[in-house]
């Protein structure tokens, strides 16, 4: 019997809104909070979560960049020669994606999503290393780094294995008590909701089931550890799209040349662009000022959420969809699906959750990068009381 276990869970997606009204964790994680998230992706909000810090600080933000010079993606352009009908299949990408993702080392998550084969050379990816593991940040330490520099034992998901193998793994390194920590993630209900939208009963029964899971966790957990310390907790929420948008129509009709007067990313809420013409940039501002479907993102708020990058590594205007408009298609996708997230940090459904069996959420926990210092201060509790 061990002492100590901090159980760390975070479900992909659960956000405010679609458990505010569902009892979701309350037999064992009583004491929730809302939590504001971090203006971007999955691929922002994961490493804030895992390192504490901001996008500013640790560069992970959106995965595809402007950046010709540094392209590992060059051997892809004969593929713009190619029928879109075959390039735009899902089935070709996949395998394509797979293919690329073995040949450049990449390391983390990656997908070629729906950027364009006659474009790719002009873009990099920049989740080249996992934020889920040690050394796994584009800039500074994780919660992993932490861990291994302290010697503490964990068990962490592996993402490309399926929810139930990390569940039974976990219970296995539990049982076994090799662990001093747990950071587990769940990404199935953020797939889900994107199939299905916020308010199909699908969604609390994925919830039920989660539930049962947590409670296998629990079970084998009380057994081994004297106290187990559980946050559940998720990274955004989920909005339903109900508008689509064909923001690359508009902008494709003034006839620019993409990569010579100016580039852009289409993810699926943003479009971020880079600009080489002085005339080019002003139609394209023109464009998105008669837009009402979103707006340009101010530098200053985009200070304010800490995700300004004074190199405009990320681009150089930020064009943000109002909650519940989709760009399609856009690079990310080329037909619409039910729901996303990364919309605005206070729309509705942008929101987090924690969830907790402690009695309380100290007061500075208010943003999803400090449920980093809960996993830093329990990993500490439990390396003292377990005894290494
Ligand atoms: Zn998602």
């Amino acid at each position: 019997m061990k002492e100590v276990l901090p159980l760390f869970i975070m479900i992909d997606a659960c956000g405010w809104e679609i458990v505010r009204n569902d009892p979701f964790a309350q037999n064992f994680a009583p004491t929730r909070k809302k939590l504001e998230s971090v203006f971007g992706y999955s691929s922002t909000c994961v490493p804030s979560i895992l390192s504490g810090r901001w996008p500013d600080e640790h560069r992970n933000w959106c995965y595809f960049v402007f950046d010709p010079k540094n392209s590992p993606f060059r051997s892809l352009k004969p593929f713009g020669w190619l029928p879109k009908f075959i390039t735009s299949r899902r089935i070709f990408r996949r395998y394509l994606t797979k293919f690329v993702k073995v040949q450049l080392k990449f390391r983390g998550y990656f997908d070629l999503y729906n950027i364009p084969f006659k474009f790719i050379h002009l873009f990099d990816f920049t989740e080249k290393k996992s934020p889920l593991k040690p050394k796994g940040m584009n800039r500074g330490p994780n919660i992993f780094d932490f861990l291994e520099e302290r010697g503490v034992p964990y068990f962490v998901t592996e993402p490309l294995n399926p929810e139930e193998d990390n569940r039974d793994r976990l219970i296995r390194d539990i049982e076994a008590e090799r662990i001093d920590f747990a950071f587990q993630y769940w990404a199935g209900l953020d797939g889900l909701l994107h199939m299905v939208g916020n308010d199909s009963p699908e969604i609390p029964k994925k919830l039920r089931m989660y539930e049962e899971w947590i409670e296998q966790v629990l079970a084998a957990a009380r057994d081994h550890y004297k106290e187990v310390r559980l946050y559940i907790f998720s990274d955004h929420g989920m909005a339903n799209c109900d508008e689509h948008l064909d923001l690359k129509a508009k902008i494709d009709a003034l006839n620019l040349r993409m990569g010579v007067d100016y580039a852009v990313v289409y993810d699926s809420t943003m479009a971020r662009f880079w600009f080489f013409d002085e005339d080019a940039k002003r139609r394209i501002i023109e464009v998105l000022a008669k837009e009402p479907q979103g707006r340009v993102m101010p530098d200053e708020e985009l200070k304010g959420f800490r995700a300004y990058f004074d190199d405009h590594y990320f681009g150089e205007l930020i064009w943000l969809a109002k909650e519940g408009v989709l760009i399609v298609p856009s690079h990310m996708g080329e037909r619409p699906i039910r729901a996303m997230h990364g919309y605005h940090p206070h729309d509705p459904h942008t929101y987090a959750t924690l969830f907790t069996n402690q009695d309380s959420v100290p007061d500075d926990v208010t943003h999803i990068p400090h449920i980093c210092r809960l996993m830093e201060r329990d990993a500490e509790l439990a390396k003292q009381a377990n005894g290494r």
